[in-house]
């Protein structure tokens, strides 16, 4: 049976409802939140808000208590799993590593059979422009694609997530480029709500001390809820106030959790603060972007291609050969010097020499199967995904000299 998306995913994430919701690896901790939430309110809305009712007799403003407590709640954990139950915006992982990144690099070499050959390799970063400045983006070996400015590999959902902010334990999700302005509004909504508790227990405090019980002590000894719920809100607002005004200044200055945290020795001038003002447009004004994901879509059967004519001889221009093509054609050229060791049918060999180089082009006929390699690709690694019934090949140190000559400048390392 055909499977979908979601069931062969390679993240860590955990899905339900047949792949509609997407929630990461410590989604259980989410029922903690939720009962961190859930259990004093009710206790307020019990033996706080209840009493309270009668207090405004005029317009029943009392119940409003009640409403407001019980609609605030409602609002926290809905805000609660918007964070938590979507893509916060993971980019999916490439199939191969990006082949037209794959270069020569004569500077690191590789001890094969005793000598020194250069090695294939990734430039492990590249640079981009964003805003006019130079911003450095990493290869992900996991991932096998470049990251996009402000992604980030989370090591717990094992994804590549956009403007990575944090991986909240709390919520059991990945804080990113979807989900980051319903984290800010849960967490500042979390702090509004135990202010609010917090003033009317107090209240209900007051309340009692202008009627029965006229000390303070009596006041609290009648009503413990009241000061359970003050001493566990006055806590809670550390936190999640704390974490309020930490993400304000974040917002502000457009910066992220992790940059914040990773950056601030460099002293490295921030290129994505817009201004304060634009700045929180874009946390809070923006179109969030649709997800990259499709995760109950039918996973496609990898197409098998056919294999290459074996009598054409296709004619290669020189002046419009791009430059990895040339990297090719040189290792084509190479071919003919390759020294074959004779471990296997020479004939056989033959064959897969002849079905290469009348196809022209090493990359298309066999992918580079490098899904499990780190992107240092030594040569007998190329060999045995070139070609499989070829047995152990080497390549004369001439040769590889040759084609480190092409390489497309060298990478940032
Ligand atoms: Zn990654
Ligand atoms: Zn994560």
């Amino acid at each position: 049976m055909a499977k979908r998306v979601y069931q062969v995913w390679k993240g860590s994430n955990k899905f339900i409802l047949g792949g509609r919701l997407i929630f990461g690896p410590d989604a259980r901790s989410l029922l903690v939140t939720i009962l961190l939430i859930v259990t004093p309110v009710v206790i307020f809305c019990v033996f706080v808000a209840r009493h309270l009712r009668h207090q405004f007799p005029a317009y029943n403003a009392g119940y409003a208590i009640l409403a407001v407590a019980i609609g605030f709640a409602i609002y926290v954990l809905a805000l609660l799993f918007a964070t938590s139950a979507q893509d916060p915006g993971i980019i999916p992982r490439a199939s191969h590593p990006p082949e037209e990144e794959l270069n020569f690099d004569s500077s690191i070499s590789v001890d094969v059979g005793g000598r020194q050959t250069p090695s294939l390799q990734f430039p492990r970063t590249k640079e981009v422009m964003v805003n006019g400045m130079p911003v450095k983006i990493k290869y992900c070996d996991t991932c096998m694609l470049y990251r996009p400015p402000r992604c980030s590999h989370c090591s717990i959902c094992n994804n590549c997530v956009e403007r990575f902010d944090h991986h909240c334990p709390w919520v059991g999700q990945c804080i990113g480029l979807r989900n980051y302005r319903y984290f800010f509004l849960f967490v500042s909504s979390s702090t509004l709500l135990c202010i609010y508790v917090f003033a009317l227990s107090a209240f209900y405090i007051k309340v009692l001390m202008d009627g029965e019980y006229p000390t303070v002590w009596k006041a609290m000894r009648h009503s413990p809820a009241s000061v359970v719920l003050m001493a566990y809100c006055f806590i809670t607002l550390w936190f999640v106030g704390g974490l309020t005004g930490f993400h304000l200044y974040l917002i502000g200055s457009n910066q992220t959790t992790y940059e914040n945290f990773r950056y601030r020795a460099d002293n490295r001038p921030n290129v994505y603060d817009r201004g304060c003002l634009n700045n929180f447009l874009e946390v809070f004004c923006s179109k969030i972007k649709p997800s990259r994901n499709k995760f109950r879509a039918i996973v496609q059967e990898e197409v098998t291609r056919p294999p290459p004519p074996r009598t054409h001889e296709p004619e290669l221009d020189e002046t419009t050969v791009d430059p990895r093509a040339k990297v090719e054609d040189d290792l084509e050229l190479g071919g003919d010097l390759l020294k074959i060791s004779q471990r296997r049918d020479m004939e056989e060999v033959e064959v897969d020499i002849h079905g290469r180089s009348s196809n022209g082009n090493v990359a298309s006929d066999s992918e580079f199967s490098l899904a499990s390699e780190p992107p240092i690709v030594r040569p007998e690694v190329r060999h045995s995904s070139w070609g499989r019934r070829s047995g152990s090949w080497e390549i004369s140190p001439d040769i590889l000299a040759m084609n480190s000559g092409v390489t497309e400048g060298r990478p940032h390392v």
